[in-house]
Order: structure tokens, then sequence, then C-alpha cells
């Protein structure tokens, strides 16, 4: 078995415990004034290869959240930041609970393989590429969900998380328009006016 033979050169390895962690139930202080992003948030097991993305799409969501919530004139300015916390929690939550799913899915696929059916069909260990996980732009979404999921308690569609496959085209009907966010010269006219 060459596997066998390439573990026979190695002078030593590692035992790197996969630790799994649930979804936490939720992202933010009861004050909506800190909240965790990245692997704090949601670790991911290496089998999803989404750990860094989905850290990168938090940051993202985050900070479109926090500049759509600072340009709302309709958002007290003591209300701007959990407003712009509790709305990025609702935008990922879901997404994220299935792409770490994923993760799980995959390693029991890796782990678990008959090599015998998989000779006959590579395909069946093939890493999977979701388009709803792959394609998704946050920010778009983001500025286009905005004024719905910023007020507390609108009821928030799956399809429109881009949480699993059934995430649909919805969100770029004319009932989403993008919500533009401002430069930050067009922010500071703004306030002086
Ligand atoms: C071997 C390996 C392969 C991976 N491959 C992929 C991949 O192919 N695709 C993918 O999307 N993801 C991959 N990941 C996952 C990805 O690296 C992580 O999900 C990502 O780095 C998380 O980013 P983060 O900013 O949330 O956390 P981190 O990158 O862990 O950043 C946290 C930072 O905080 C610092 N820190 C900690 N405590 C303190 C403190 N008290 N004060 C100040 N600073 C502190 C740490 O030093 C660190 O720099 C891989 C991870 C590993 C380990």
């Amino acid at each position: 078995m060459p596997e066998r033979r390439q573990v026979s050169k190695t002078p030593s390895c590692v035992d790197w415990k996969l630790v799994h962690r649930e979804p936490l139930p939720t992202w933010i202080t009861p004050s909506g004034r800190t909240c965790l992003l990245g692997d704090a948030a949601h670790p991911f097991l290496p089998t999803s290869i989404q750990g860094c993305s989905q850290a990168i799409e938090d940051g993202c969501a985050l900070a479109t959240c926090l500049a759509l919530s600072h340009a709302d004139p309709t958002i007290s300015p003591h209300q701007t930041v959990p407003t712009a916390l509790r709305t990025y929690e609702r935008l990922r939550y879901e997404r994220v609970k299935e792409a770490q799913k994923g993760g799980a899915k995959v390693r029991d696929m890796w782990h678990k393989v008959d090599w015998t059916k998989v000779r006959q069909n590579p395909e069946l260990i093939k890493l999977p590429r979701a388009d709803w996980l792959m394609l998704h732009d946050c920010e778009r979404s983001v500025r286009r969900l905005w004024r719905h999921a910023s007020v507390e308690g609108t009821p928030l569609k799956r399809e429109w998380l881009a949480a699993g496959p059934e995430s649909d085209e919805t969100l770029y009907r004319p009932e989403f328009p993008p919500t533009p966010v401002l430069t930050p010269k067009e922010e500071l006219d703004r306030r002086l006016q």
C-alpha cells in the first residue's frame, strides 16, 4: 500500500484532534453591543473547507450592517450598533449553520469510504461545491435584505438566507432594491445637513 510506505518514512506524527462543537445559540451579547465572528462564533471542521470563507463573509456582512445602520435615519444613535449586530446575526446564522453541517457530512463521506465502490465511481468522494455556498455575494445580500432584516420580528424566509440548495433568486427581484452604502464623504455630508 503506498499510504503505508509513506507513513513508514514519517519520523513522527501529530495526533491533531478534530474537536466538534455544536453551533452556539447566539453570537451577540444581550445588550447587542458585542458580537463574535469567525471561528470564535462558529468553529468549522477542516472537511468543510469553509472556516476562513465564512469568517470573511462574517466580516463583510458585519461591516455592511454597521454602514447601513449608521446611514439609516430611522434608527436612533444609541440603537445603531445593536441594530447592526442583531441584523448581522439574523442574516448570517442559518447560512453558517448549514455550512458547518456540510463539514460533518464530508467528514463522514471521507472517513467511511467503501474503496471498492469508489474505484468504480470516484465521484462518490468528490468534495461538494454547491452554488448556494460558493457563489453567495454576502454584501449584496445584506444590502438587499437590510430593510426587512433590520426591523426586529419581521419574518425572513429561509430561501433568502443562502442557507441551502433551496436558496432562490428572490433577492434579485424588484421588491429587494439594494440599500446603497454611503461613501464616508456622503455620510459626513448627510450628518452635516
Ligand atoms: C490546517 C488548516 C487548514 C484550513 N484550510 C481552510 C481552507 O481550505 N478554507 C477555509 O475557508 N478555511 C480553512 N481553515 C480554517 C481557517 O483557517 C479559519 O477558519 C480562519 O482562520 C478563522 O479566522 P478567524 O479570524 O476567525 O480566527 P483566527 O484566524 O484563528 O484568528 C484569531 C486571531 O486572534 C489572535 N488571538 C487569540 N487570542 C488573542 C488575544 N487574547 N488577544 C489578541 N489576539 C488574540 C490569534 O493569534 C489569531 O491571530 C483551515 C484551518 C486549518 C488549521
